[in-house]
């Protein structure tokens, strides 16, 4: 069986009993559950879950889980000209999401943020035509189920089509990753952002940690540097790593903002109180 890990949703590779651990869970950036580490399986998950599709934006429908499991992520699916995106993913797949991806056109590659959201991938994957899952190679380490249709990409940029840019910022993960998509908001440009770069509550402002469950900032030259990472891009939306968690205008702007004020927020610098948010 391949055992999915309750705590985090992400798949293991074959084991007749569950695995001894989840790596993930262990780490700082996650945790296991006051109930210990527990396990279930696709087919379990299918008898107790559902798939959710909602229209996220012009060309891009959000896929989640209700009710929520484990981190409760959700997938966005992106259509282009150039060639459709199944962005960051999700731990439950069934026939009924699989031909409602198919409907849309289907994709020509898996693309995801960060560790966390490995989720159930080589399944999208196959279910869609043996698709490449695009990862940064960076974060290798925590692939829990390897596969022949992992792509590791390195470096700072990856374009995965014309228009559709690969971006390492690292923080949360050394290869956590966004995606740039110049023909977004209208062509003023979108980028999709998992965790990587968090959309606020406020839907106005975002922030980035190391780990979310357990409170861990980054340092401010981190920030900086994930602020340059996606400065060459023109951007007017976040897409965030949560259901509506979007930034619908200005969000180069709101990024920039939100980056002064962490860094004052974790050095000795004033508070931002006076500032007016964006
Ligand atoms: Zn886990
Ligand atoms: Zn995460």
């Amino acid at each position: 069986m391949k055992f999915i890990c309750v705590g985090c949703g992400v798949q293991h590779a074959e084991s007749a009993v569950p695995p001894g651990r989840c790596a993930i869970c262990e780490d700082q950036r996650q945790y296991v559950g006051p109930g210990g580490q527990r396990w279930t399986a696709l087919k379990e998950l299918q008898a107790t879950h559902k798939n959710q599709l909602d229209v996220e934006g012009p060309e891009l429908i959000s896929i989640s889980t209700e009710p929520k499991f484990a981190i409760g992520q959700r997938a966005l699916h992106l259509r282009t000209a150039a060639g459709n995106i199944l962005w960051d993913c999700i731990s439950l797949i069934d026939d009924r999401s699989v031909g409602a991806v198919q409907a849309l056109g289907g994709v020509s590659a898996i693309a995801i943020s960060h560790p966390h959201y490995y989720s159930s991938m080589v399944e999208w994957s196959r279910a869609l035509g043996d698709v490449p899952i695009y990862l940064h190679a960076a974060d290798g380490e925590w692939v829990m189920r390897p596969h022949p249709a992992i792509v590791f990409w390195q470096g700072d940029n990856h374009q995965l089509a014309p228009g559709l840019t690969l971006i390492r910022c690292g923080g949360h993960f050394p290869g956590g990753t966004v995606l740039h998509w110049a023909g977004g908001a209208g062509g003023k440009g979108a980028l999709l952002t998992g965790d990587v770069i968090q959309v606020g509550q406020d839907r106005k402002t975002v922030s980035f940690m190391y780990s979310y469950p357990n409170y861990i900032p980054v340092s401010a030259r981190t920030v900086r540097e994930i602020v340059a990472a996606v400065e060459p891009f023109e951007f007017d939306h976040i897409y965030g790593a949560w259901f509506g968690q979007n930034i619908l205008s200005n969000a180069k702007q709101a990024l920039r903002y939100s980056a002064d004020r962490y860094i004052a927020a974790i050095t000795d610098a004033d508070q931002p109180e006076a500032r007016v948010s964006p």
